[in-house]
């Protein structure tokens, strides 16, 4: 079944006719009784779901990155404020996802196998911007990758694009945590590349002042208003793990 969910997302993906253009998709499992669900309640918030909450009788977790292209990262990362194609395909993957889980999810109900997600944004606490299902830490009990400083997954097709998620009642092999860190802050190294794209100031070393990002997407958002809800920046991840783990092909020479 692993392999059967692992070609549907990619094949998805590869036949996939919008504007914007992806990379393969990276997957990873974890089993729904993972004692860092529970833990995601701390890191999160208390109103963060467990598996078992967001599907009862829940024995599996998947996560799945969709990432961006190069020429995507490029263009965005060289526009003074949010290029249209970057807002554009926020609004596209976003749906593409969202397409993602209803179709593979009617798969696996001819299977036997029930299913259960939460859309890819937009699930937070409008208030404290908490998520009750965060798809980055979900991914990362997924084994999709590792946070950086600007508390983003970097997985190894890096960190532009956006990540989606299931849960569902069969059993599959878990793909074991990502080892090592990916972010070249976190290996000792100097980059902060992120915390320089930041227009906003939000971002800094230390941390990330959530409600300031959260100011400046509803400003983006302001300024694309004919695509729909548009609160989306992405500067911070246009730098160094854009596209991948940086440094880690010279490391292992
Ligand atoms: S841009 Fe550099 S410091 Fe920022 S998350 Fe990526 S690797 Fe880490
Ligand atoms: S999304 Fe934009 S405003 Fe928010 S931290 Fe990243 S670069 Fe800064």
């Amino acid at each position: 079944m692993q392999q059967f969910i692992r070609e549907f997302i990619e094949d998805t993906v590869h036949r996939y006719k919008g504007k914007t253009a992806y990379r393969t998709p990276l997957i990873g499992f974890a089993r729904a009784d993972d004692p860092g669900f529970p833990r995601l309640k701390e890191v999160v918030a208390p109103s963060h779901l467990l598996p078992e909450e967001l599907l009862p009788g829940a024995r599996s977790v998947i996560a799945f990155f969709v990432p961006f292209t190069g020429e995507l990262v490029d263009l965005h990362r060289r526009h003074p404020f949010v290029s249209r194609e970057w807002a554009e395909a926020y609004i596209e993957t976003n749906s593409l996802i969202d397409d993602i889980c209803r179709v593979l999810s009617e798969a696996l109900r001819s299977r036997g196998v029930r299913a259960a997600w939460q859309k890819p944004t937009h699930n937070f606490d409008p208030v404290t911007l908490a998520s009750f299902w965060s798809h980055k830490h979900v991914a990362y009990l997924c084994g999709l990758g590792t946070f950086g400083v600007h508390r983003m997954l970097i997985t190894e097709a890096g960190c532009a694009g956006r990540l989606g998620s299931l849960v569902i009642d069969a059993d599959l092999p878990a793909t074991p945590l990502a080892s090592g860190e990916y972010c070249l802050e976190r290996r000792g190294k100097n980059c902060a590349a992120c915390v320089r794209l930041c227009p906003s100031g939000a971002l800094r070393r230390e941390g990330l002042d959530k409600q300031r990002c959260y100011r400046h997407l509803l400003d983006v958002d302001s300024r694309f208003h004919d695509l729909g809800l548009c609160d989306v920046c992405g500067k911070c991840a246009t730098g160094l793990c854009a596209l991948g783990v940086p440094g880690a092909k010279d490391e292992s020479e």
